[in-house]
């Protein structure tokens, strides 16, 4: 188990001793981050006969040895089923299954339990269904959601779940675990769609396109666009300008993706401008989630507006 995951083993410890392990945990994590280690760690310590407590790291461990640890091990538990689909959604089918799965009464322990990876692939029917299933948990079971983007599901799914987000360390912190076999380059960002290489170029032109326009007031029109199209651009907008308050704060941040002179620029810009830049656009995220039909064209021109006007201040 890598190192990061203690903290985390370490809350759901916590949890089973107080008996208040929630029925439905969604991890949130980027590929690599662990977060199929913990739910493989958690569910077979849900089923292992005789755990053990580990005093000093207060962490839980299953004892690999008892008859269903190694069945658990060998994938052959039948109180523990994993959805894993290899197409690009999870089908409504798939959902029942496991609702049905739960009903049913365990057959070697008390416990039933339930991973569903990659759950941002659930079709809205799926989600509706699994719905139904977290809002009438049945006893002894738990069912854990995995995904790289949390954002991507259903609220109603999200709020009837313990979510717990996984971060790997960045920066020289991750270079420590370099041996883990992490890739470096993603968990830099923290932001899941930038595994795609072709994504990750956007996201490098869309950083240009921002500096260009916070700084000379240039490409206000291609940065509109980006905004309007690009569905990954607000949150874009929203990573950069937490990145540049934790810079103004003493954080290191990726400076490939700027020139000398833009962090020059950027160093010398008085930290409150991008703050009131960022409730800007914590404003305007929360309007575009409130209305149904956004003219997101036309928000986001008013948006880079006022950002000017910020800007421009004095
Ligand atoms: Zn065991």
């Amino acid at each position: 188990m890598v190192n990061w995951l203690v903290e985390y083993q370490q809350q759901f410890s916590h949890l089973l001793k107080q008996q208040k392990l929630p029925h439905a945990i969604l991890l949130q994590g980027l590929a690599g981050s662990g977060k199929q280690a913990l739910a493989t760690w958690l569910t077979q310590l849900l089923h292992c006969q005789s755990p053990h407590y580990h005093q000093s790291e207060k962490v839980y461990s299953a004892c690999q040895q008892c008859k269903h640890c190694l069945l658990y091990q060998q994938k052959n538990y039948p109180d523990h089923q994993v959805i894993k689909s290899d197409k690009n959604t999870i089908g409504v089918d798939e959902i029942r299954q496991i609702s049905h799965f739960l009903e049913k009464k365990a057959q070697l322990g008390l416990n039933k339990t339930v991973i569903v990876a990659d759950a941002q692939k659930m079709t809205i029917a799926a989600a509706n269904a699994l719905l139904k299933t977290l809002e009438e948990p049945t006893n002894n079971s738990t069912i854990i959601l995995l995904t790289a983007d949390a954002a991507s599901l259903l609220p109603t799914v999200i709020s009837r779940c313990r979510v717990l987000t996984i971060t790997p360390p960045v920066g020289r912190e991750l270079l420590t675990n370099k041996e883990q076999s992490v890739d470096l380059y993603i968990n830099i960002s923290q932001l899941p769609e930038l595994n795609d290489k072709a994504i990750a170029q956007e996201f490098v032109h869309f950083t240009q396109t921002f500096i260009k326009y916070f700084r000379y007031q240039q490409d206000f029109d291609t940065l509109v666009t980006l905004l309007a199209e690009n569905p990954h651009s607000y949150r874009w907008f929203e990573k950069i300008l937490t990145n540049l308050l934790r810079f103004h704060s003493g954080w290191e941040i990726n400076q490939s993706l700027f020139t000398p002179e833009e962090l020059a620029w950027l160093t010398a810009l008085a930290q409150e401008k991008w703050w009131k830049t960022y409730q800007l656009l914590l404003n305007t995220n929360k309007q575009i989630k409130q209305l149904n039909q956004v003219n997101k064209q036309f928000i986001s021109e008013k948006l880079l507006l006022d950002c000017a006007s910020i800007m421009q201040e004095k």
